[in-house]
């Protein structure tokens, strides 16, 4: 199929219902083993790609609570590390790899997923190696540097037979939830707006979050994509149209990537989405839903923990989870139950759509309409 070809929606289309054929095929077609755990409901076993600030401080610590998935190698291209982790996560030398030999992962039956938790502008060269060695594929977010890039990742995990996910870990975090659920439900009436923001100060200038060809973008890349697929999934609608601004307060740190964006959208119902995004301030963490009976929302909504949620009725309360963990055990049972993820690559490539929707309306100066 050639993707240039068809329209994005067709193309989305096609990749989800070739997903099953795909499976069948690798069965029969010699393609490397998937896994061991698809076969005997097995925990599932996990290789991180890439082990700094993520990896470090929340993925392997929240492997150690999975129940369904387990830290069993990873993926560095830093030999010191290898050693730390091997000592500290008791992992064989055997499944330690480098990026350059992933391939010899086909030849591992003892891993069965591949988390690719390096910088955005990688996701696409490492999860393409992760498939094509027969690995099913956790990308972090956002999923790739463009949505060309996402759809070649989709394409190389259908061909593979592998499943593909995006690490969204608020679709499973309670509060997120709960707000979605009082959407689907109208329990507030339709929606009408919402005004969605995340934010940070970012630190070291010399950082590959400020470098365009390793972050793809700057703080919308990073952190605005949480308040753009929250507007996705509280109104369960692609937006239709698209407007933006940016502003630059620092042109040297921000040469490269965007500082600070706001930007609007709307959606097939009629619901207007306001949504910002900043590497310039902190504190902007939250999303409202105004509804005709009422609004509801989060603040903090996308931090690792101590989300709060607050409706016109009162309170949000649920425990809080391990977000990470719940992400990966819901990938694990994904692949033991051989169903797909409900923040597939697809979901990643909306989201992609979007941001660049929205780099387009800021370079033109104009709306741009989504199809
Ligand atoms: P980080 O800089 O702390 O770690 C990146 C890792 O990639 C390092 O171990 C580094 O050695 C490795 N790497 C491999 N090739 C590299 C190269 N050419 N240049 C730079 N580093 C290279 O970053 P991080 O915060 O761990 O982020 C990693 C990914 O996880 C990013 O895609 C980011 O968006 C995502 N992330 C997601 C969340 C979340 O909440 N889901 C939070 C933070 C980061």
């Amino acid at each position: 199929m050639n993707t240039e070809n068809v329209t994005r929606r067709e193309f989305l289309q096609k990749t989800s219902a070739g997903m099953g054929a795909a499976m069948v095929a690798a069965g029969t077609m010699g393609f490397p083993a998937i896994s061991r755990a698809a076969d005997s409901g097995k925990t599932v076993n996990f290789a991180l790609a890439g082990l700094g600030g993520l990896s470090t401080n929340q993925i392997a610590p929240a492997l150690q609570k999975t129940k369904h998935a387990k830290l069993a190698g990873i993926i560095t291209g830093t030999p010191a590390k290898a050693e730390k982790w091997k000592a500290q996560y008791n992992i064989p030398d055997k499944n330690i790899y480098n990026y350059d030999n992933m391939s010899a992962l086909a030849d591992n039956p003892d891993i069965d997923v591949v988390y690719v938790v390096t910088p955005n502008g990688l996701h696409k060269e490492h999860t393409l190696k992760a498939a094509k060695a027969g690995k099913h594929v956790l990308s972090e977010k956002p999923m790739a540097n463009s949505s060309k890039d996402c759809e070649a990742m989709i394409k190389a995990c259908d061909k593979a037979g592998v499943k593909l996910a995006v690490g969204y870990r608020c679709q499973f975090e309670p509060h997120s939830l709960e707000c979605i659920r009082m959407s689907r439900e109208k329990e507030f009436g339709d929606i009408k707006i919402i005004e969605a923001g995340f934010g940070f100060r970012i630190g070291d200038p010399n950082q590959w979050r400020l470098k365009a060809t390793l972050a793809g973008g700057g703080a919308l890349m990073d952190v605005g994509v949480y308040a753009l697929q929250a507007c996705r999934f509280l109104t369960g609608e692609e937006p239709v149209q698209v407007s933006a601004i940016e502003t630059k307060t620092d042109f040297k740190k921000f040469a490269e990537v965007d500082e600070s964006i706001t930007w609007q959208m709307t959606f097939p119902s009629g619901v207007i989405a306001y949504c910002s995004t900043s590497y310039n301030v902190n504190g902007i963490n939250r999303y409202t839903a105004y509804a005709d009976k009422g609004w509801y929302g989060l603040d903090p909504a996308y931090s690792y923990g101590g989300i709060k949620g607050e409706t016109s009725k009162g309170p949000i309360s649920f425990d809080q989870i391990d977000q990470f963990a719940a992400e990966m055990d819901d990938f694990a049972q994904c692949i033991l139950q051989d169903r797909q993820s409900k923040v597939s690559g697809e979901e990643g490539l909306r989201d992609l759509l979007v941001v660049e929707g929205i780099y387009k309306s800021i370079k033109s100066g104009k709306t741009i309409k989504l199809s």
